[in-house]
């Protein structure tokens, strides 16, 4: 429901539950957060984004890359397992999803085929394995392709972030029918389902297009399509001051 994505050398707890604290007004039964300082750390609970505090309070929260998530069940009961982010069977790929995964049972018995078994009931879950089992098989390894072969396969509406554990300085961002924005800062991105979480650090911003792909790193932003054609990526000044979401 709510997304929220940082890379760059800030802190990214801090801005992760700030900005997942911007997109409670959508609604949400839990939520959840990966950090990364090289191995990823996920920390998810049900409930109020408090309860995630709480749980969190005494755990290590270092790391300048990092996603969060705040969920509406769509497929699987409101639960600590269920929450994103959603980590592959092998720990490789990490992601948060906005929307639904229509054919994910179809997929999911085709993983299962292959030896793939699942924590969860949510259909997200069955994207995170399937982008690990591509990445594993194709040639050439690299996230940006493994997530853009995947979404080939996928029928449904997806707003994602990705991180692989082989590529830990990079996030790999992606829409369709859901929507994503990313906050330019300088020498870090800042990435939300909406605006709010993004307006208090920076106003240029790029609103992502339907099966638009995002290779994001501190320094480089590149934008293609899911044919794998480059986009040029358009900035857009917002201006909503902060004071008008309080
Ligand atoms: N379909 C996913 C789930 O049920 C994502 C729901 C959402 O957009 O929060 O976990």
């Amino acid at each position: 429901c709510g997304i929220v994505g940082y890379i760059g050398k800030k802190n990214a707890y801090n801005i992760l539950i700030n900005g997942l604290k911007r997109l409670e007004y959508r609604g949400y039964d839990s939520s959840g957060i990966a950090l990364s300082n090289g191995t990823t750390r996920i920390y998810k609970k049900q409930g109020k984004i408090s309860n995630l505090e709480d749980f969190v309070a005494d755990k290590r929260v270092d790391g300048n890359i990092g996603i969060a998530h705040t969920r509406w069940a769509t497929h699987g009961e409101p639960s600590d397992e269920n929450a994103h982010p959603h980590q592959s069977q092998n720990g490789k790929i990490t992601l948060v999803h906005n929307g639904i995964i229509e054919n994910y049972a179809i997929l999911k018995e085709r993983l299962e085929e292959k030896g793939y078994t699942f924590q969860s009931q949510t259909d997200t879950e069955v994207l995170a394995n399937l982008i690990e089992y591509v990445y594993n098989k194709i040639d050439n390894r690299s996230l940006e392709e493994a997530v853009r072969l995947s979404l080939e396969k996928v029928v449904g509406a997806y707003g994602i972030i990705v991180m692989c554990d082989d590529e830990p300085k990079r996030l790999v961002a992606s829409r369709k029918g859901s929507p994503l924005v990313i906050g330019v800062g300088d020498n870090e991105y800042y990435i939300g389902s909406d605006a709010t979480p993004l307006v208090e650090y920076t106003n240029q911003m790029i609103y992502l297009q339907d099966f638009n792909i995002a290779i994001i790193e501190e320094n480089s932003f590149t934008l293609k399509t899911i044919q794998n054609n480059p986009v040029t990526p358009e900035i857009k000044r917002v201006d909503i001051q902060v004071d008008q979401l309080d």
